[in-house]
Formats: structure tokens, C-alpha cells, sequence
């Protein structure tokens, strides 16, 4: 049997093994004559050789020898019809599900878009709430604390053992007055006016002097103003006081008066 260059069609039944023995004997020594065969069946060969690995490799059966002739014999123009055929079937059946899944992703999308929005706002809202609460919070502290001293400069005012003393500004700040209100069992009221800005690093510290030895009351802290009104606790064992000062120290206060006097007074 000898096969001519127009039986090119072949190649591909070669190539899948879907020739008989004769047939198949009769391609190759075409094959051997003629390079456009040759051609064929090398790129078909490298198709199947790759199919090979894509997919489990089967021996083909029977009827694919004539399906495979079949559609060959039919040319390229049945070829493309059934492929536009074939399209709309496969596009139908892929891209639905693939649509749905994306307006299912941007439905999702806007609906965590819109979660949050809503979620900044009531972050938001919270956050002010929090402020305001903190705000209100701090606004109470400072309302118990001036009541807490108001309440104990009125417990000093009226106890039995009260005892006055006014004091005067000293050579470095001679406008400066001040006057405390010492109870030994409630503690000492202290106030001061004029007394200038305490330097940077500097603070003004009270001291209840005694016979034994000047006891720090506290430090004096003013406003800009040089005003200051502040209660001190002392000590309720503590020694009658001589006098009662203010001097100039380091800030955060020291355990003997170094500094310059600025206010002294002795009890009436
Ligand atoms: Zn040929």
C-alpha cells in the first residue's frame, strides 16, 4: 500500500497509534519520503507526548481510529464550526458560576465596606463618650478635692486649739504676706500673696520651726499670679512652733531649710 502526500491526515491516527499494521507500515515509509509528513507527526507527537503527562494515559480504543479519521477527513472548516458551536455551551457553564461568585465577592465587598463605616462611627462615638466621661471624671475629682479642703481649712477654722500666724515678706520679696491657721490635731491652712514665680528648678517649701529643729510642712506651690492656698498636715506630736517659714530650695523640697527666707511670722 503506498500512501501519497495528501493522506498528511494519518499523521495524527499514527501518532495516537490508531493505524492497523499495514496502514501503519505503508505511513512510515511515507514518512521516510516525505519532510511535510515528517513534520506533522514530530509537532503531533510533542501535543501527545504532552497529554501524556496532563492526563492518564489510556490505549485508545477502537473507535477512535475512525473518529479520529472522521474529523480529519472533514477539513478545518467543520473543525471551526463545531469549536463556535462547542464555545457558547462552555462559556455559559464556566463564566456563570465565575459571575455569581463576583457579585457575591463585591455584594460581600460593600456589605464589609458599609460594617465598617458603621464601625468607625461607633468608634468614634465611643472614643468621645470615653473623653467625656474621663472629662467628667476628672471634673468630680477636682470638685471632692476642693470640698475635701474646703472641709478641712473649715475643721482648722474651728478647732479648739487653733492658733494664728501672720507672716511677712522678707528682704527678698517684701510685698509678699501670708498667714497660717495651725490646729495640732487638724493640721495647718496656709495661704500666701505676692510671692514672686519660683525660678526653674526651685520651689517654695513651709516650715513650722521649732525649739528643737525647723519640721517641713510641705511645699508652696502659686499660681501665676504669686498666690497659693494649700493645707498641710504636721505632725500631731510635733513641738510648739516658734515660727513658721518659707524659703526658697531645691523643687521637690529638702529635709533642712537651706535656701533664702522669703516669709517669717511667730504666733501672737
Ligand atoms: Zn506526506
Amino acid at each position: 500500500m503506498s500512501l501519497t502526500h495528501d493522506d498528511q491526515a494519518l499523521a495524527a491516527s499514527y501518532v495516537l497509534d490508531a493505524l492497523d499494521e499495514a496502514e501503519r507500515r505503508a505511513f512510515e515509509a511515507h514518512l521516510a519520503t516525505c519532510p511535510a509528513c515528517s513534520d506533522e507527526v514530530r509537532s503531533l507527537s510533542r501535543v501527545v507526548d504532552g497529554l501524556a503527562f496532563a492526563v492518564p494515559q489510556q490505549t485508545p480504543r477502537p473507535e477512535l481510529r475512525s473518529r479520529v479519521l472522521a474529523v480529519l477527513a472533514d477539513g478545518p472548516r467543520s473543525d471551526q464550526l463545531a469549536g463556535r458551536e462547542r464555545a457558547p455551551r462552555l462559556r455559559v457553564r464556566e463564566w456563570l458560576p465565575l459571575a455569581a461568585a463576583v457579585v457575591l465577592a463585591i455584594g460581600l465587598g460593600l456589605y464589609a465596606l458599609q460594617l465598617q463605616r458603621r464601625v468607625s462611627t461607633l468608634e468614634a462615638r465611643v472614643g468621645d463618650a470615653e473623653r467625656q466621661v474621663q472629662t467628667a471624671q476628672e471634673a468630680t475629682l477636682e470638685a471632692r478635692r476642693a470640698a475635701d479642703q474646703a472641709q478641712t481649712a473649715m475643721a482648722v477654722l474651728a478647732a479648739p486649739d487653733m492658733v494664728r500666724i501672720d507672716l511677712s515678706g522678707q528682704p527678698s520679696a517684701p510685698q509678699a504676706t501670708a498667714r497660717a491657721l495651725w490646729s495640732r490635731n487638724r493640721g495647718m491652712v496656709f495661704t500666701a500673696t505676692n510671692l514672686p514665680l519660683a525660678p526653674a528648678g526651685r520651689a517654695y517649701q513651709v516650715w513650722v520651726v521649732t525649739a528643737d529643729a525647723p519640721v517641713s510642712a510641705g511645699l508652696l506651690t502659686t499660681d501665676s499670679s504669686g498666690r497659693a492656698a494649700v493645707f498641710f498636715s504636721t505632725p500631731p506630736d510635733i513641738a510648739p512652733p516658734l515660727a513658721i517659714a518659707v524659703t526658697l530650695e531645691p523643687a521637690g523640697g529638702v529635709t533642712a531649710p537651706t535656701g533664702e527666707r522669703y516669709l517669717v511670722g511667730r504666733p501672737l
